[in-house]
């Protein structure tokens, strides 16, 4: 793997793209990415990084978000060897030609969907995990067999460095590259070819990430963000729904792209969520959040002033402290916050929880199905029906019944958008196939020649009646076994008594068809 850094804009900076790209190009052109084996190695050496130098991995965390040791530990680097050990076990099965279902035509034939890398891949990470979003999908990546270039948040910029110095001293330094830099350096490497691209962060750069992956018709996975909201019950437990809520709120200081961006409940337990909350904050942070290890800082100022605008003129039930030198938000509540305050416009992606009231379940779904398609939906109630029927009448990237951000964790599960807060998915063997191109594949042998004869001119209405039956009728099994036995029964009859050569060459003729043709799919 290398690392570079291009140097802004201009001739000199796309040269430098176009030298990164294509090393990455003839390293995949190479075909030394296919082999499984190579694979699974570079994975094991990824293992490997993570494992010796975990200590610089939380220093790093440490020094942009002010993550301590075991929350960096359990958020990122827990999810990448989590990530990891999953790929290298379940590689060979998902790697594996795809046996399909056949039908009448296709019998005697070998029909399956083959797994084929898709060439450069280009990663572009967020600030907020910065670690685990260019790891993960990097994981994927390599496992599908392609060469990558990853490019980290510039935001983060410890990590960043990092990562840029770590990735080229344990995997192959051409097949993948690292590129450091920011806005100026990423849409120099968006002018050039990449056969996927996945993008982690906003809306509105992915917009200009899409726009720049159509000029080269690249595939994209865009996972983006929006204002996740979460739906609470008048009928629930609500010291345990508010504890589950708080994690997922406060966690890395609001910085989570599925924490519930706002809460939707019935104005007569909206006193009591705020004091189940406040009562959970002290369980967690302590008296003073300020000094509690657990609890993270904003990126940098100017997000922390754009976090901070969003509590002018809001009904504080609890919080609002800040601190600009250290970028300090408390974990806030806001109370019945009007659908049309600018904290209800936009993601907050902050420690601030604006509770908006609602008079029933009809209304919380109505609300969210007036706004754009959330990546995420939280519905907390004892009744099953109810959060299925939120489930029903919504749409959004992931959903979780009775929790917050759980989905995320359930590998089997792929995590991506829909909508403005994005398209495709990954993690698991989702990121395998995202990664992957399904090749649709069918061998067939050059005998039977005569079974084409349907297919061919000069048409008839006789080979057209054939191909209706063949391709269209559709039979349950037990009726069309009961049919071929029968119909297998006659020919035999008609062989034994008939010696005449003629009925004998036709009744050749249908056992031979029934043998060669089997049975249409779904029968
Ligand atoms: P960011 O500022 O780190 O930007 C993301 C990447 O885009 C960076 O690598 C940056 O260099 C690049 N970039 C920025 N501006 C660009 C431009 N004009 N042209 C080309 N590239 C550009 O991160 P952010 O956007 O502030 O991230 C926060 C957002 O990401 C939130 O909306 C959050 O919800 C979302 N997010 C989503 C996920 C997810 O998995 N769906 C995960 C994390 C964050």
């Amino acid at each position: 793997m290398s690392a570079e850094r291009g140097n802004g804009g201009g001739p000199a900076a796309m040269e430098k793209m176009q030298q990164i790209v294509g090393r990455a190009r003839a390293a995949f052109r190479s075909g030394r990415s296919r082999p499984l084996e190579f694979r699974i190695q570079q994975l094991k050496a990824l293992e490997r990084m993570v494992q010796e130098k975990e200590k610089e991995i939380l220093a790093a965390l440490k020094a942009d978000l002010n993550k301590c040791g075991h929350n960096a530990y359990s958020h990122e680097i827990l999810g990448v060897l989590g990530e990891l050990a999953l790929t290298m076990e379940k590689l060979p099965s998902w790697a594996a030609p795809q046996p399909v279902k056949k039908n009448l035509l296709t019998m005697r034939d070998e029909a399956y969907i083959g797994y084929e890398p898709l060439g450069v891949v280009l990663v572009i990470g967020a600030w907020n995990y910065p670690f685990v979003l260019v790891m993960q999908p990097l994981i994927g990546a390599i496992a599908a067999g392609n060469a990558v270039v990853v490019k980290p948040s510039e935001v983060s910029e410890n990590t960043a460095r990092l990562v840029a110095e770590l990735l080229p001293q344990y995997l192959d330094k051409d097949l993948y590259a690292v590129v450091t830099g920011g806005v100026p350096e990423t849409t120099e490497l968006l002018t050039q070819r990449f056969d996927h691209i996945l993008y982690t962060g906003n809306t509105a750069v992915g917009k200009i990430v899409m726009a720049a992956a159509a000029k080269h018709l690249t595939p994209v996975t865009l996972e983006l963000g929006g204002k996740s909201p979460c739906y609470i019950d008048k009928d629930c437990d609500l010291a345990v729904a508010c504890r589950r809520i708080t994690w997922g709120k406060y966690m890395n200081c609001g910085q989570t792209c599925i924490a519930p961006d706002y809460i939707l409940c019935d104005p007569s337990i909206q006193g009591k969520v705020v004091e189940n909350i406040k009562a959970t904050l002290k369980e967690f942070y302590g008296e003073d959040v300020k000094s509690s290890p657990d609890y993270e800082r904003i990126i940098n100022q100017r997000h922390f002033r754009r976090v901070k605008s969003l509590l002018d003129g809001q009904k504080i039930a609890h919080g609002g402290e800040t601190d600009e030198a250290s970028c300090f938000i408390a974990p806030t509540i806001l109370t019945d916050v009007s659908p049309e305050s600018k904290v209800m416009e936009e993601e907050i992606f902050g420690p601030v929880l604006p509770i908006v009231p609602v008079r029933s379940v009809e209304e919380a779904i109505e609300f969210i199905n007036l706004r754009e398609k959330p990546l995420a939906l939280y519905v907390f109630s004892n009744n099953k029906q109810l959060i299925k029927r939120v489930i029903s009448e919504t749409s959004s990237g992931g959903v979780t019944g009775n929790d917050v951000i759980m989905h995320f964790f359930l590998s089997t599960l792929p995590f991506g958008g829909v909508g403005h807060s994005g398209m495709g998915a990954y993690h698991g063997r989702h990121s395998f196939e995202t990664f992957s191109h399904r090749r649709a594949c069918l061998i067939k042998d050059l005998k039977m020649e005569s079974a084409n004869k349907m297919r061919y001119p000069p048409g008839s209405q006789k080979k057209v009646d054939w191909a209706k039956f063949f391709l269209l009728k559709r039979f349950n099994k037990a009726r069309i076994g009961l049919f071929v036995l029968a119909l297998l029964g006659l020919v035999a009859a008609v062989m034994i008594k008939s010696h005449q050569s003629v009925l004998k060459r036709k009744a050749l003729l249908v056992v031979l068809a029934v043998q060669r043709l089997g049975w249409p799919s779904g029968w």
